[in-house]
């Protein structure tokens, strides 16, 4: 097929009616080599302007993730709304507490602890602010519950005690790794003592209210089988919210292609993830948690303490720039970062710096290699299924686009599935997600190498290459004597599936 341009123009100036529409038209003219692997930054009390939030996303954060678990709903719905006007076209990512026991809360500046000291922890009912004598634990139930023996760790389990006796209400125990202790941090006890389920009642109703404000993703805690996840499904209804499970539990990691099929994308949340299993073993967890995802065809985030030591210096160690590389040639799609842009000194500089590490560490991917040693048994879904068909047709678009050397991949995507999928090749060229919806353009920002474009509806598979095409060309992506290869499928079909290529001549 050659695609030569019409007279009509695909999005007519008039078009581009909402400040966002403007917002890609404006940057579609500038055309820069783009990061691929996307930056996923926590917003808290550091990062809360719109000034802020404004020059994050000028230096390079694709999403923007809310915690749930400090505040109130009406903190996190203000919180999305000012996101929203400093940089619309950035995805946002609610993250749900789920069952994380927390402390009381501690004095300002927080307290130390050392190895060696003793402390009482006793149900938060008694015990409403914690000190470094006496620590409450907030649900009554985990103080209880403890027995001679116990380890139990605080925050991401810098700080660790031992159960030495029980004390009546709650028990006595001692110091095995010391530490500082500020504001509310989470409480780890061995499993067996406290089942939790996720989601919680709390979880579900946080989770009614951001859908209303019309989030883009939303990540769920603790997650321990594909029956949270379909829980969680199930209370969404029919809201297109994109969900991502958490891995942070030894059952996260036991069930995970299960977790997969029912997820959108996932994120390696290291923090909680290395307090309940061996720390060393966390590295081999993220590697499999992203070659699963890549296998899925899902969008996997690596999380946590990447750039750590940005919360209070303004360049990062030499071990840290080597974790955010290597998690890039690992293949995760996006990395995030949580107190550094939260609560740290400079947000926007751990942003911009996050963003040249990635950038050069891009320079010495090995695109080719990646996508050729997928093979086929990649992306689960059996055969004649619209996964399977996927599957199979977003490998052949791939090798087509390799072997043309093509300018650009472009999906046409309502969903944003075919993009998500495409993706799992990360190929060296630009994958383009053609698609009539602004919100599969948001949630696709935590998809590796994929730039969404808007383009019309269209009522033909001819005519969707071609709004396709022509957008692609008029965003930088193609010029005369380029080869494009576009994946489609029909608009009329009650429920379409991509089952077209086209390679396209830019004449
Ligand atoms: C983690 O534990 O690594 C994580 C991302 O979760 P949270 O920040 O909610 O503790």
């Amino acid at each position: 097929m050659e695609y030569a341009p019409r007279a009509e123009p695909i999005l007519a100036p008039g078009h581009f009616t909402t400040p966002y529409l403007r917002e890609v038209a404006a940057r579609a003219s500038v055309r820069s080599p783009r990061r691929r692997t996307r930056l996923v930054a926590t917003i808290g009390p550091a990062s809360d302007s719109v000034e802020v939030l404004a020059a994050m996303a000028e230096a390079g954060m694709d999403v923007a993730r809310v915690p749930l678990a400090h505040g109130s709903v009406d903190d996190a719905i203000e919180r999305v709304r000012r996101i929203r006007k400093a940089a619309p076209q950035v995805g946002v990512l609610a993250d749900l507490p789920g069952p994380k026991i927390r402390t009381t809360g501690f004095p300002d500046g927080g307290v130390v602890l050392a190895a060696g000291d003793e402390i009482d922890i006793l149900p938060g009912s008694l015990c409403p602010e914690s000190s470094a004598a006496r620590v409450g634990v907030a649900l009554d139930e985990v103080a209880a519950g403890l027995q001679e023996g116990d380890h139990v760790a605080f925050g991401d389990g810098g700080v660790s005690v031992r159960v030495i006796e029980r004390t009546g209400d709650g028990v006595r125990a001692r110091v095995s790794s010391g530490g500082r202790l500020q504001g509310r941090p989470g409480v780890t006890v061995p499993t067996s003592r406290v089942q939790l389920r996720t989601p919680t009642q709390d979880d579900l109703e946080r989770l009614e209210a951001l859908v209303a404000e019309g989030i883009d993703m939303a990540a769920v805690s603790f997650v321990r089988s594909a029956a949270d996840m379909m829980a969680v499904r199930a209370a969404l209804g029919r809201a297109p919210t994109m969900l991502c499970a958490k891995i942070e539990t030894p059952e996260g990691i036991a069930d995970l292609d299960e977790i997969l099929t029912v997820s959108d994308s996932v994120m390696v949340a290291r923090g909680d993830l290395g307090v309940r299993v061996p720390l060393e073993d966390v590295p081999h967890h993220q590697k499999n948690i992203i070659r699963a995802g890549v296998r899925f065809g899902r969008p996997v985030i690596t999380a946590t303490q990447m750039l750590e030591s940005m919360v209070s210096s303004p360049v990062p160690t030499r071990a840290e720039v080597t974790d955010v590389a290597n998690a890039v040639l690992d293949g995760t799609s996006a990395v995030m970062l949580s107190a550094e842009t939260a609560v740290g000194v400079d947000p926007v500089n751990v942003v911009a710096t996050m963003a040249r590490i990635v950038t050069r560490t891009e320079r010495d991917f090995d695109y080719v290699r990646w996508g050729a040693g997928l093979g086929l048994q990649e992306v689960s879904g059996p055969p004649s299924s619209a996964l399977g068909i996927t599957a199979a047709i977003t490998g052949a678009a791939w090798r087509a686009a390799v072997e043309q050397n093509a300018a650009a991949l472009i999906a046409c995507t309502r969903t944003g599935r075919t993009a998500r999928v495409i993706s799992r090749f990360r190929p060296a060229m630009p994958i383009i997600a053609a698609t009539p919806s602004i919100e599969t353009a948001r949630q696709l920002s935590v998809s590796w190498g994929v730039d969404a474009l808007l383009v019309r509806e269209s009522t033909s598979t001819d005519d969707i290459v071609w709004h396709s095409v022509q957008a692609a060309v008029e965003a930088g992506y193609a010029k005369p004597g380029d080869v494009v290869v576009v994946l489609a499928g029909s608009p009329t079909e009650p429920d379409p599936v991509t089952d077209t290529i086209r390679i396209v001549r830019v004449t």
